[in-house]
């Protein structure tokens, strides 16, 4: 099923989410929620998406970036991104952990902010201690491109959006950004 995607004005998005027990993450409800949001996800296409986004304050993103997305993008701007290959998963009650400083500038863009992106600054390399959608702890590490999804996703759980943390002279239409360059990508 795909869901509505709350857009930004909607105070959803900017409410801490609250966390789940592994009890309510086995149960049919959350079950069921978890497959909506991967279906919404990859209808859009995006390379994540958090529980706000579809209206439910819960500490639950999926994440899901496929080699097909990647297509558009040179051996060198996948390099440079560190952008790799990330197979469908479900993060929840999240901890995250930045393991460098926030220096590594990129475009990003957001379901919930249609039309445009902007340069933001995240971490090469974070920490997430979670559960899974199986209510298992999980410790993740991440580098590149799967960590910047994590610090955007992890975001919204908190009711940040990337655009509290964007260069804003960077502002752009994702049209317009695509006109003035030759291949753009942008986590969602
Ligand atoms: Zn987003």
């Amino acid at each position: 099923m795909i869901l509505k995607v709350c857009e930004v004005g909607n105070p959803v998005l900017r409410k801490a989410a609250r966390s789940l027990s592994a009890e309510e993450i086995r149960s049919k409800d959350i079950q069921d929620l978890i497959g909506y949001m991967r279906d919404t996800m990859r209808d859009a296409p995006a390379v994540g998406l958090a529980a706000p986004q579809i209206g439910e304050s819960l500490q639950i993103t999926v994440i899901e970036d496929k080699t097909e997305y990647q297509k558009g993008l040179t051996a060198e701007q996948l390099s440079e991104r560190q952008r790799m290959p990330v197979d469908f998963h479900a993060i929840i009650n999240p901890q995250i952990d930045l393991l460098t400083p926030p220096d590594v500038s990129f475009y990003e863009g957001c379901l919930s902010i249609p039309r445009l992106m902007a340069m933001v600054a995240r971490s090469r390399s974070v920490r997430v201690t979670c559960l899974d959608e199986h209510g298992e702890q999980r410790v993740i590490e991440a580098a590149g491109w799967y960590a910047r999804i994590l610090q955007h996703e992890i975001d919204h759980l908190h009711g940040r959006l990337y655009t509290d943390i964007m260069q804003p002279e960077t502002l752009t239409t994702i049209d317009n950004h695509q006109r003035n360059n030759s291949a753009s990508i942008s986590a969602r």
